[in-house]
């Protein structure tokens, strides 16, 4: 059996759509929610459903009972620094006990010397399952295109895009697509470990990505180079709750220092599908912005 936690999160849902779509039978997946009636689209097509809270370990022993290889997918909980490990060890302790064959996780680019505030929850749970002995693959996930939608719709209003990014550049990857990475190393056989980053195909810098919106909308976006201090009172003015304005402005800070300027092969190895390229992924989504 193939279970997921966080099946119904926007990645989730998409990695249980594409198991299915490849034609693994329903009753071999087991999808976890902390509320299964968010399941009811999947039970109705056979899916097993388990209820599994990171933050009760109690839970996690009969969600995860008989599972084979387990896709342990990150949490959202960045309200408290630290929450976010604790949740996950207790995932990959409960995966442990539960006899899994194998572990996937989605973690992120270059956890090691990222300067994104959440990198160390990563590292430490990469770390945690490699400390299982349990075969691993662990997904570094870049950032998603669709994390463009938090401020292009405001920028394009007013036709400034606001960043301290600089010339740092970066290699979106669609949802969908570390969606199916994702699904494809659970349902693979291989009972190796290997580490892979999931990138788009191309890097681009906040100029070269406003470029191309302006072209798929057209409408006019510039890009207004501001420092992280000044983009961090921007967001406290926009009324960004405080716990996330050190989040996003890390992103920035994060591109600028050229901690996310890579490319891999990665999605291709593990799809045999060659990754959406943001310019194809703004034209068929242009109608949200
Ligand atoms: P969503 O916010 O849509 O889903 C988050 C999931 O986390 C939900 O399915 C929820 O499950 C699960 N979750 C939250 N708390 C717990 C808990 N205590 N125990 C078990 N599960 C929990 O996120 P996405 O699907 O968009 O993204 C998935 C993950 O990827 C994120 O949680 C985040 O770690 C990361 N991410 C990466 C991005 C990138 O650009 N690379 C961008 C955005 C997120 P339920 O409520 O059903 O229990």
């Amino acid at each position: 059996t193939l279970l997921v936690t966080g099946a119904t999160g926007q990645l989730g849902k998409l990695v249980l759509d594409q198991l299915l779509a490849s034609g693994i039978a329903p009753a071999r997946i087991i999808a976890t929610s902390r509320d299964t009636t968010k399941l009811a689209n999947y039970i109705a097509r056979g899916v097993q459903a388990r209820v599994a809270d990171f933050d009760d370990p109690a839970s996690l022993d009969q969600a995860f009972a008989g599972a084979d290889r387990i896709l342990i997918i990150s949490t959202d909980a960045l309200d408290q620094p630290g929450k976010r490990l604790k949740q996950h060890l207790a995932a990959v302790a409960a995966a442990k006990k539960a006899g899994a064959k194998h572990i996937v996780y989605t973690s992120m680019p270059s956890p090691e010397t990222s300067v994104i505030p959440f990198a160390p929850d990563h590292l430490g749970t990469e770390n945690a399952i490699k400390a299982t002995g349990i075969p691993y693959t662990i997904l570094r996930n870049g950032w998603y295109m669709e994390n463009l939608f938090m401020a292009l719709p405001h920028a394009l209003e007013t036709g400034q895009w606001y960043s301290s990014s600089g010339e740092g550049r970066l290699a979106h990857i669609a949802r969908g697509d570390a969606a199916k990475a994702a699904a494809a190393a659970l349902a693979a056989s291989t009972s190796e470990s290997h580490t892979y980053t999931l990138t788009g195909g191309e890097l681009r810098s906040t100029d070269e990505i406003a470029a191309l919106v302006a072209k798929a909308t057209g409408k006019s976006l510039n890009v207004v180079h501001i420092s992280d201090e000044a983009l961090a009172g921007g967001l406290k003015s926009a009324g960004l709750p405080d716990f996330l304005i050190p989040i996003v402005v890390s992103f920035d800070a994060n591109t600028r220092g050229g901690h996310i300027d890579m490319v891999t092969g990665d999605v291709t190895a593990l799809t045999g599908a060659t990754p959406v390229t943001l310019a194809a992924f703004l034209e068929a989504s242009k109608a949200r912005l």
